[in-house]
């Protein structure tokens, strides 16, 4: 179906619900267009709130700073995922809203999330659904060991348990307060990957190809593309069932969707999908550098109603995520430890490297504070000067 829309010209403003480094990528890169950007977010210092050209201090449920949002801007995004869905609902009453409450509803919920994916024909990893301690002795023996993730809002491997067996899973759910949850099969990774695409509100699409990823912790912490792990077949499988996520949500926005690559019995591989994220993604940082148009300059262009940009990369690329233990030294042996900065100097001799701070006052471990992303012709060039970067940063190699 094609809707055609009244675009918010340059010069115009665009709303976003969130303030953290997402919003401080997407509001620089509105501005680059030529946007005024309205943040909405409840803290006063996170990452956008130094780079936007308003903040509004509020509760994503309080009714008057909504309404305040949408009078301003005559488009409104969002790169918080867990934003109610009721206020998008009441923004898209008011202004062009995306992603929808809808798509966003599907997102927020791996309950609701693995059935719509499945109901598309696409696997999802081998799990059962918790709501009650019932639910969890009926589970079956092959998802142990496995995970037990809360429903709703978790991130960066929070709101999740390993679980060894039956007893241990009774134990954990309790811990999460017996909310409902999905047990998920512990699968053996070959290796993780993800794909990011922009659909605009006439349903053209532009796809980023697909990078691999590295997690430490639950967290992500390298992104590689291209890779020599993804095939072509993976490739066209991965970007098939995003574009069929994509359509079927009616998707309008930038969305992510996490695949693990999963090694059966027989040393086969399979595609299943982890989960979606309704906004750009941090596997998708590297398009800041490594493509024509980046995955923030497709969100914005999508809520201004112009067309996608080109997402071609024109060169290697390999993201390293710098997380807030870099900052802590180990020395005295305590969890907050000493602050000390980083040798940036040494990161940017390097060729082809590029530093992007989120602007965070305070490191804590496992906290994201930027990301360096090393940009090359050859894929073996960018892993080489990246590995060196790495060993400056004190970044485990991989
Ligand atoms: P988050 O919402 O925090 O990103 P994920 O469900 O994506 O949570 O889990 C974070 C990471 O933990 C994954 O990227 C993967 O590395 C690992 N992981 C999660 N679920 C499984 C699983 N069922 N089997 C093996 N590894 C998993
Ligand atoms: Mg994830």
């Amino acid at each position: 179906m094609t809707r055609d829309r009244l675009g918010v010209a340059p010069g115009g403003w665009l709303g976003l619900l969130g303030g953290g480094q997402l919003g401080r990528m997407f509001a620089m890169a509105a501005q680059s267009l030529g946007y005024r950007v309205a943040v909405l977010d409840p803290a006063r210092d996170g990452p956008a709130a130094s780079v936007c050209d308003e903040h509004i201090a509020a509760d994503y449920l309080d009714a008057p700073a909504l309404e305040n949002l949408a009078l301003h801007c005559a488009a409104v995004t969002t790169e918080f995922e867990n934003v109610p869905a009721q206020s998008l609902a009441f923004l898209a009453e008011h202004c062009f809203t995306t992603p929808s409450a809808e798509s966003v509803a599907v997102a927020q919920d791996r309950i609701a999330e693995k059935r719509f994916i499945a109901s598309c024909g696409i696997a999802v990893v081998p799990h059962a659904v918790i709501e009650s301690v019932d639910d969890l002795a009926r589970a079956s023996d092959d998802l142990f060991p496995g995970i037990l993730k809360a429903s709703r809002l978790g991130y960066d491997g929070k709101g999740q348990a390993r679980v060894a067996d039956r007893s241990d899973a009774e134990r954990a759910f309790a811990k999460l307060g017996h909310v409902a949850a999905v047990l998920e099969r512990r699968v053996d990774l070959a290796f993780e990957l993800s794909v990011v695409v922009a659909r605009g509100s006439d349903g053209a699409t532009a796809i980023f190809a697909p990078a691999e990823n590295l997690h430490r912790e639950g967290i992500l912490a390298v992104t590689t593309v291209p890779s020599p792990s993804i095939t072509p077949t993976l490739e066209t499988d991965a970007v098939a069932a995003a574009l069929r996520i994509a359509h079927a949500l009616d998707y309008v926005g930038v969305l992510c969707v996490e695949f693990f690559v999963a090694r059966d019995a027989n040393g086969s591989l399979s595609l299943l999908v982890n989960e979606i994220a309704p906004r750009p993604h941090n596997s998708g940082h590297y398009t800041i550098d490594a493509c024509v148009t980046s995955q923030f300059a497709q969100q914005a262009r999508i809520a201004a109603g112009l067309p996608l940009g080109d997402p071609r990369r024109h060169s290697a690329a390999v993201m390293l995520n710098l997380l807030g233990d870099l900052w802590v030294r180990d020395d005295d042996g305590s969890d907050e430890g000493r602050q000390r900065e980083p040798d940036w100097c040494a990161v940017l001799k390097h060729a082809g490297a590029n530093l992007h701070l989120y602007g965070k006052r305070e490191a804590r471990r496992g906290r994201k504070m930027g990301h360096v992303t090393i940009v090359a012709d050859r894929p073996d060039e960018a892993k080489r000067i990246a590995l060196s970067v790495a060993d400056v940063l004190g970044i485990a190699r991989w």
